[in-house]
């Protein structure tokens, strides 16, 4: 499906484009679609050969169907979609308890599932059907930087190859090879998680609900000890289920346990005709990734480059949901390209729409990720998770309220009080 951009003659010649795009995640291959629409000549750079696995729990919120929807995507179940009505949630000695998804203006009222394998292979063919140039198994390097003003014009890659433009976005995930090569650093302040996942054949593949485990005990809940972590068991619609747990760095145990052990430990104790007691029902190994989270990098934007999703660590601390923000952050980050591009790339007023990037990111994020960091020190220690999820599970008011706020589902406009309530947080405090 690779198609050349403005290829100059011979192949030692670079490739010119008028964006370039690296890595082709869902945050990479948004950013190349929405460029593409906005009529820019695009390369899109990919390491891997789609299919590919990405380690993932493949559940996408109503806030990643709605970025879906805006890439002109059909999520009907006859185009191989799994839907889900909302969160089962286990917790605190009660018995589980369903929240459907909120009724919104501004979001679907349903979720979706889909393996990432998948998944990414879609959203790329969704990228190049609209125009965009993909390269596979094309490693970026690094960038090339123009002497006489810093300034980002394109990059090399591990066969030796040159893409060329005025305008980058570094959506290479978790790695963050260009931003780091272009000097930006992680910012140790900011929260970061670790996750693990494996599939299981399961009874329970086809799930409406996406189940979230705010507790895990090794034994009977309240009489065994209780583990770090939570988990998570996702349907896949396919004869299997996504299981898996994450931690953050707030918790004392991160760093310090096995997590695959965690992992087999809480499943160990799970009803056996589930299926994930018995080790002949996994399907592949248990894998782990990093879940860089509230603005781990930055700035997010500087001289030419603009980091979207896991590239500039935009995980929701909230509740480690990661495609939702990297699809919105490129919608953001194509907005402001095309503003330079039709502006005149190298002009004051080109410079001036790439920075509103930054800007606009925060406006819509940098609230919220502040108060995320905030409860995830709470959240760390299993003990205070444990008060909280003792004393307000079983208060359902209060648990429609965090289920908007931890999801990031408000109305902006003509809200519920409660909407109202968390938008107004979320606007007074400072930006992550
Ligand atoms: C175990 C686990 C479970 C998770 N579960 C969920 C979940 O259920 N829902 C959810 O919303 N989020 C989840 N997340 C987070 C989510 O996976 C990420 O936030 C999301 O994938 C970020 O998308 P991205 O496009 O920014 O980066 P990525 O998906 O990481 O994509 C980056 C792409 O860049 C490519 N690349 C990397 N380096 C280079 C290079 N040098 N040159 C060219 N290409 C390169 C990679 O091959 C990859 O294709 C989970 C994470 C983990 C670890």
């Amino acid at each position: 499906m690779a198609e050349p951009g403005r290829v100059a003659k011979g192949a030692a010649e670079p490739v010119l484009a008028d964006a370039i795009v690296v890595g082709a995640g869902p945050g990479g291959s948004a950013a190349a679609r929405h460029l593409a629409d906005r009529g820019l000549d695009v390369v899109l750079l990919e390491k891997t050969r789609f299919p590919r696995e990405k380690v993932c729990g493949d559940g996408l919120t109503p806030r990643a169907t709605r970025q879906l929807i805006r890439l002109g995507i059909d999520t009907s179940a006859e185009s191989g979609w799994l839907r889900n009505k909302g969160l089962r949630i286990y917790g605190g000695g009660t018995d589980p308890f369903e929240m459907p998804w909120p009724e919104l203006t501004d979001f679907p009222s349903y979720g979706l599932v889909r393996p990432r394998a998948d998944f990414d292979d879609l959203l790329a063919k969704h990228a190049v059907a609209g125009g965009a140039h993909l390269y596979m198994e094309t490693a970026v390097t690094g960038p090339i930087l123009d002497e006489r003003t810093d300034r980002i014009v394109g990059v090399t890659t591990k066969d030796g190859r040159e893409f060329r433009a005025p305008f980058v976005v570094a959506a290479d995930g978790n790695s963050a090879r260009l931003a780091i090569g272009m000097g930006i650093q992680r910012r140790p302040d900011r929260p970061m998680g670790v996750a693990v996942r494996t599939y299981y054949r399961s009874p329970r593949h086809d799930d409406e609900w996406l189940e979230s485990w705010l507790e895990l005990w090794d034994g009977a809940p309240n009489q065994s000890s209780l583990l770090p972590g939570y988990g998570w068991i996702f349907g896949m619609g396919d004869g299997t289920c996504n299981v898996g747990l994450g931690i953050l760095n707030t918790s004392p145990a991160f760093g310090k346990v096995d997590y695959k052990d965690l992992l087999l430990r809480w499943l160990a104790n799970t009803p056996p005709e589930w299926g994930f007691t018995d080790p002949a029902n996994q399907i592949g190994t248990v894998q782990g990734a990093a879940l860089p989270m509230a603005f781990n990098r930055q700035p997010i934007y500087t001289r030419g480059l603009l980091l979207v999703g896991d590239a500039g660590g935009m995980v929701n601390p909230f509740n480690g949901e990661g495609i939702a923000y990297a699809m919105e952050t490129a919608e953001l980050a194509a907005d402001a390209i095309a503003e330079a591009h039709y502006r005149g790339a190298g002009t004051t007023s080109a410079e001036r729409a790439l920075a509103g990037y930054e800007a606009a990111v925060k406006a819509e994020l940098g609230g919220y990720y502040r108060l995320g960091t905030i409860f995830v020190k709470l959240i760390g220690h299993p003990k205070i998770m444990h008060l909280c999820t003792t004393y307000g599970l079983p208060r359902k008011t209060l648990m429609r309220f965090v289920h908007k706020l931890l999801a990031n589902l408000t109305d902006k406009r003509d809200g519920d009080v409660m909407d109202r309530v968390i938008n107004a947080m979320t606007r007074i405090a400072p930006s992550a």
